[in-house]
């Protein structure tokens, strides 16, 4: 937790993005192997993202009144770029592709998924939104001990029910399974909705 917390804090963003009763650290020692690997949120099993440590997010009183997203809604996780995520949290809503990043650059769409379509992936286990193609590596050098890292991020997400599609693995997986728990079969989930979409944690792995 330590390592993820300096290393968010080294990104500079602005602290009225974060809220510390969200957070919570998935190390072995916080979370032991003897727990369960699966919770409920909304009715659905998630995975527990073992080995991540989640930086809260500060989440909208309004989001959460309107929808009651702690009791309805299901969590499933993001993998995305340092630039996309920071933008979701600006915008404090998710982006499509073809919406300008705060930056001005487009969010494109990524290789493997429908060209045309605008889609928000998600998915239910880390395993697969955690994956490089979708949570891009960093460099991370900690001026604390002087030891250099490789970081990931992911945003752990409450998501609508019923508001987005279900389908198989597109990073052409195949035979290869990708989460113990969810089958390839039913581990990408995508819609069209951004307000279906609340980020309340930076997910943070550090090697
Ligand atoms: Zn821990």
């Amino acid at each position: 937790m330590a390592l993820a917390k300096e290393y968010v804090e080294s990104l500079g963003w602005d602290n009225v993005l974060f809220d510390s009763s969200h957070d919570k650290c998935y190390c072995i020692k916080c979370y032991p192997a003897s727990w369960s690997d699966m919770a409920d949120a909304g009715g659905q099993k998630y995975v527990i993202p073992r080995g991540w440590a989640r930086i809260g997010l500060h989440v909208d009183a309004a989001i959460v009144g309107v929808n009651d997203i702690w009791n309805k809604w299901i969590v499933t996780f993001h993998g995305t770029s340092l630039l996309a995520a920071k933008s979701i949290l600006h915008n404090r809503q998710f982006c499509l592709p073809g919406d300008k990043l705060i930056d001005g650059t487009l969010l494109g769409i990524r290789p493997g998924h429908i060209p045309d379509k605008k889609h928000i992936y998600t998915s239910p286990t880390i395993a697969y939104s955690g994956l490089p193609v979708y949570s891009t590596k960093h460099d991370f050098n900690s001026s604390k001990n002087y030891c250099a890292y490789t970081v990931q991020i992911v945003l752990q997400c409450r998501q609508k029910p019923g508001s987005y599609t279900v389908q198989g693995e597109t990073v052409n997986a195949r035979t290869t399974r990708l989460c113990p728990f969810i089958s390839n079969d039913d581990i990408d989930y995508y819609t069209e909705i951004r307000g279906s979409l609340v980020a309340y944690g930076l997910l943070v792995k550090v090697i």
